[in-house]
């Protein structure tokens, strides 16, 4: 399976369409799997891993004494009863998919495909009049797109020459080289500059952050003519003080070209599919981030000056809590 994917072909989990918000215009955003960070709030955990995963719904699932298609199908053995549902032990799954495609209920869906540069363009295309009319195009999202850096500047490159505007979202945790790889075909960047103390950046997303800001400071300085969107994740107990985000200003203050500032408020709306996925949430019990918390730290940004804020962090709030609940996914 990873043996096959490459510059043209990758594993996606995601097609979204109609997103106003990563990106200028109408945009359509692609997710590629694989992440190498472990966000403790991240709300796509079935990015994690580069390869396709089961997940199952015990809500939706009809129990096994009156379905149990699920058992008969798998080959492996990874399915057993539970209370009347069933349980997947994924150290005997291979994710092979004959359990979701058994059920009848959709209790089981395999998350993430291998697609061409093509078919994945294609798709996109589909909504080329919005583009046009916008000045929309394509993001690429995650999980971490450069983990799939040759396959997301190949899309990009293609995407370009298909007359789309490009934009990419990123950890900034990549070497430098699939860095400048991707970044020759992408006019807009959402970089995400999480937290100035490295010791807590890495005890809450698994990495320390020298290497983020070493990247951010390099494509800086390297890619001039790029439109940079720094964005920061706003997370209660772990960078949600003054401090912690005064420490970012001044950290972007002290780059010598405009970049714009946006964060970005805690919620749960993942917090499902970690179990869907037989995962421990790991914020469990940390309540959503307060709107009028974020706009107190925006005010006291604006006041610093010396950053562009993005505007109208309640209503992209809102809008990432719409877009949820109309796609179930963010
Ligand atoms: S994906 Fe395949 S191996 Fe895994 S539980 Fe389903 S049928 Fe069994
Ligand atoms: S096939 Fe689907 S609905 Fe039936 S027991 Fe398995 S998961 Fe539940």
């Amino acid at each position: 399976m990873l043996q096959q994917i490459g510059r043209d072909t990758g594993v996606v989990f995601n097609i979204q369409k109609f997103s106003v918000h990563d990106g200028p215009g109408i945009r359509t955003l692609v997710f590629l799997k694989g992440c190498p960070l472990r966000c403790q709030w991240c709300s796509n955990p079935e990015s994690h891993s580069l390869i396709p995963e089961v997940l199952y719904s015990n809500t939706k699932c009809i129990t096994t004494a009156e379905c149990g298609y699920c058992q008969q199908a798998c080959k492996t053995g990874a399915i057993t009863e539970s209370e009347g549902k069933i349980a997947i032990n994924r150290d005997l799954c291979t994710n092979c998919g004959d359990c979701a495609e058994a059920c009848p209920a959709l209790a089981l869906e395999v998350c993430g495909a291998r697609m061409t540069v093509d078919e994945v363009l294609d798709r996109v295309e589909e909504d080329s009049i919005f583009y046009t009319r916008s000045g929309g195009g394509i993001t690429l999202s995650g999980g971490e797109p450069l983990v799939q850096a040759d396959f997301a500047a190949e899309l990009l490159k293609e995407a370009k020459q298909r007359g789309m505007d490009t934009a990419i979202e990123t950890t900034g945790f990549s070497d430098w080289e699939n860095i400048a790889k991707v970044l020759k075909y992408v006019d807009t960047l959402h970089f995400d500059i999480k937290c100035m103390d490295s010791e807590k950046h890495k005890k809450h997303t698994g990495v320390s952050n020298e290497k983020i800001l070493d990247n951010f400071k390099r494509i800086c300085a390297e890619f001039p003519g790029k439109t940079i969107v720094v964005r920061t994740p706003v997370i209660p107990g772990f960078n949600d003080t003054e401090e912690d985000i005064l420490a970012v200003v001044d950290f972007l203050r002290n780059i010598t070209r405009p970049v714009e500032y946006e964060l970005m408020g805690y919620h749960r709306f993942g917090e499902g599919k970690y179990a869907a996925l037989g995962k421990t949430y790991p914020l469990s019990g940390v309540a959503s981030l307060d709107n009028e918390r974020l706009v107190v730290l925006e005010k006291l940004i604006k006041l610093k000056g010396a950053v562009t804020m993005i505007p109208s962090v309640i209503k992209m709030v809102k809008k990432r809590r719409l877009q949820y609940e109309q796609h179930g996914r963010l």
